[in-house]
């Protein structure tokens, strides 16, 4: 049965069955799809994002917008607003068509966890990926990526796993307090980072700067100083 929701009024309170689909009404100014299909598309371009998968959620009032499955692979992140799903923070789907991201578990978790945090950012950066594969901490390269302090790693767990939605918040968690004033990161071990801003933007410009840092980091040693 469809139901017809305003995204500013979804609160739990007005969602009463778990599991049902419902059609929602986008008529509000918090609708932040067509920002993000932007900042996809962009990231594409600037091989923050790869065709093999990563996602991107905004927490928008109790509502969370992911980017759906195979936003890589099958449309290579030519997204419109149509593309993204909607839920709330169990899960629970409020609008949207297609699957959910693998990793939703990983991005509801994360809101779960940290109060302040309005977006998770899950990628395959080329160049952080290089640090990824090695299994080394992406180090502060420069003046624009020293707040973030050297990129760790979470503890491996299987990709889409609910192990994995743990180990991402614990590897978050000691950088939480960071979130109002800049985006916070972890390297998950063989596969990527999660990055969470308290809104896209904040994740956008956190994402791209760590990829910068790798890059840096990669080039230095091309001069023999790193
Ligand atoms: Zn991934």
């Amino acid at each position: 049965m469809w139901q017809h929701i305003n995204v500013l009024t979804c609160q739990r309170a007005h969602v009463p069955s778990i599991g049902a689909y419902r059609e929602i009404s986008y008529t509000t100014m918090h609708d932040p799809r067509s920002e993000m299909a932007r900042i996809c598309r962009l990231a594409y371009e600037r091989r923050l994002l790869d065709s093999a998968g990563g996602n991107l959620s905004v927490r928008a009032d109790d509502c969370v917008y992911l980017s759906r499955r195979y936003a890589g692979a099958r449309q290579q992140w030519e997204l419109t607003g149509d593309d993204f799903l909607v839920c709330d923070l169990e899960g629970n789907r409020l609008g949207g068509h297609g699957d959910l991201s693998r990793e939703t578990a990983a991005h509801l978790a994360c809101y779960r966890a940290f109060p302040e945090a309005g977006c998770v950012f899950h990628a395959h950066p080329l160049n952080v990926m290089v640090f990824v594969s090695a299994g080394v901490p992406i180090p502060p390269s420069s003046e624009q990526t020293d707040k973030f302090g050297p990129i760790g790693f979470c503890q491996h767990a299987p990709a889409h796993s609910h192990e994995l939605a743990h180990y991402v918040v614990e590897g978050l968690r000691p950088q939480a307090d960071q979130i109002p004033q800049h985006a916070i990161a972890i390297l998950v071990p063989r596969h990527g980072i999660f990055v969470v801003g308290k809104d896209l933007n904040a994740a956008y410009d956190g994402l791209e700067r760590i990829d910068r840092a790798a890059y840096m980091a990669l080039m230095a040693r091309l001069l023999r100083v790193g």
